[in-house]
């Protein structure tokens, strides 16, 4: 009976087996003209494709770097950057995630058609949709002729070029709140691409409508549009919008704003680290990472609602989990001035104490860069949210092709306030803290690297330490490392302001 049972249970495994494996097939590429098949497998629920083969179709140049096991695909003015068994990839300057990984069969790329195809119609010059049910991809190549947008800001003013397949008969018009309308005549427009060009530093909104024989786009700048002027431009065809600075009058009646044109630091981002199913580090006591970087955060959103100097947005305030990119978005589409994450360090040597704040930046050094493994290590496997182990993270930096991407791609533009805050913060913890300081350090953390403003990390305590871990949860500790913090805040606002 027992050995039947037993029989009857490895039969069942096998056969689960079977089904989990992948099935090799084809789908169908519709294009103008015509239906070719690519080779495709199907992985579980998923349509994996030869983007290898699609990216012959599209045009464009596939190169292979095999240090680094990095595919880039290049097409017109969007840069894509694979890295094989990564659910990570790169459009241009920013990280996007495929929740599965990148996979590389006999010599071809294959990305899941469902996750993948989304955000290639969102950058290149041609609508893709992908039908699961016939298990095609359709191009329509010549469907868009209003295809993109672009900002260059310029000393006296702001350009705006809108950027059309062929000349195309418009009309401009301003209205209040310093709206710019173009409505385009006969007008397609490809209205992700262009929304996904929205720049919260020079404006406030970017909408865009298609309507029956035309197309309009409207923007809504944060300077007051008093002096403008527009005009086609051929070669590449174009809608030029200029728009004066009128001596450089700006308008800040919002409360969103931003370093730079407004010259406020009002709206302050207070990220808690981990939550959810994401425990962060637990200590050996039981204390969870998440809960004390949810206490931390709510301490400092309740000093800075106390005075009024600022105003705060956090982006949880309560037990649950957030992805990198919701926690990026809460930050970028509230026009955050700063942004503040906080979080608790973890070593597998148990005597390892003491307080970190880091700014982004490439990591100089072992320590610093295993401190951004291990908080980025929970976004490497947010295709698997159950998975939240994560003492002695087991990958190596150098080896690592997902860190040695980020290192590349740092963002230097707010790397002068983000160190300078990062200081700031240092200077009062190291007033406050009786526990070792391990002072300012820089690395390549993903959270602070999705977020358009300056922006710090800050290691509140070792909770691997049994001293440090009573500390992390004790309320005294949580709100003087609080303080700390919104003092440099208040530093931060009289040195950048005015
Ligand atoms: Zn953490």
């Amino acid at each position: 009976m027992r050995h039947q049972r037993s029989h009857t249970t490895a039969l069942l495994f096998l056969t689960v087996l079977i089904a989990a494996t992948v099935s090799a097939g084809s789908i169908k590429v519709v294009v103008s003209g015509g239906t070719e098949k690519i080779e495709s497998y199907e992985a579980g629920e998923l349509t994996y494709f030869s983007f290898s083969a699609l990216a012959g179709m599209l045009g464009g140049t596939l190169d292979w770097e095999m240090i680094g096991h990095r595919i880039n695909y290049v097409e017109d003015t969007s840069r894509f950057e694979f890295v094989i068994n990564s659910p990570f990839f790169r459009i241009n300057d920013s990280t996007y995630n495929l929740t599965f990984p990148a996979e590389f069969k006999d010599g071809q790329l294959f990305l899941p058609a469902e996750t993948f195809l989304p955000f290639l119609d969102r950058v290149i010059q041609q609508k893709i949709t992908w039908n699961r049910e016939s298990e095609s991809i359709r191009i329509d190549s010549e469907y868009f002729n209003v295809v993109d947008l672009s900002l260059s800001p310029k000393a006296n003013g702001l350009l705006i070029d809108i950027h059309l397949t062929q000349a195309l008969a418009y009309e401009v018009f301003v209205t209040e709140g310093n709206w710019i309308n173009v409505s385009i005549r006969d007008g397609k427009i490809n209205a992700a691409r262009i929304r996904s060009r929205e720049n919260k530093r020079y404006m406030y909104r970017l909408k865009t409508h298609q309507a029956e024989g035309s197309g309009q786009v409207s923007i809504r700048l944060r300077r007051n549009v008093e002096k403008w002027h527009h005009k086609l431009v051929y070669d590449p065809p174009r809608i030029q919008i200029s728009i004066a600075d009128v001596d450089f009058q700006l308008d800040t009646n919002e409360t969103g704003s931003t370093i730079g044109p407004d010259n406020l630091v009002d709206v302050i981002v207070v990220d808690a680290g981990h939550g959810g199913s994401d425990y962060g580090a637990v200590g050996r006591g039981g204390t969870r990472e998440k809960d004390v970087t949810l206490s931390i955060a709510k301490e400092l959103a309740r000093l800075i609602r106390k005075d009024k100097l600022f105003k705060v947005v956090m982006t949880r305030d309560r037990d649950k989990g957030l992805s990198l990119q919701q926690r990026a978005d809460i930050a970028n589409s509230a026009s955050a001035d700063l942004f503040i994450s906080i979080h608790a360090n973890s070593s597998t040597k148990r005597q390892v104490r003491g307080w970190n704040v880091f700014f982004l930046a490439e990591a100089k050094n072992d320590s610093a860069r295993a401190v951004a493994q291990l908080e980025n290590s929970v976004y490497l496997r947010e295709e698997n949210p159950l998975q939240t182990h994560r003492e002695g993270s087991d990958f190596n930096a150098d080896e690592d092709p997902i860190l040695s991407i980020i290192n590349e791609m740092i963002m230097t533009e707010f790397q002068a306030e983000s160190y300078d805050f990062a200081l700031m913060v240092d200077r009062q913890l190291r007033r406050t803290l009786k526990i070792p300081a391990r002072g300012v350090d820089q690395a390549g953390f993903f959270v602070l690297n999705m977020v358009f403003t300056p922006s710090v990390l800050v290691e509140s305590g070792f909770i691997s330490n049994s001293q440090e871990e009573k500390l992390l949860k004790n309320k005294k500790y949580q709100k003087t490392v609080a303080e700390a913090i919104y003092k440099a805040l208040k530093s931060f606002k009289a040195k950048y302001e005015g």
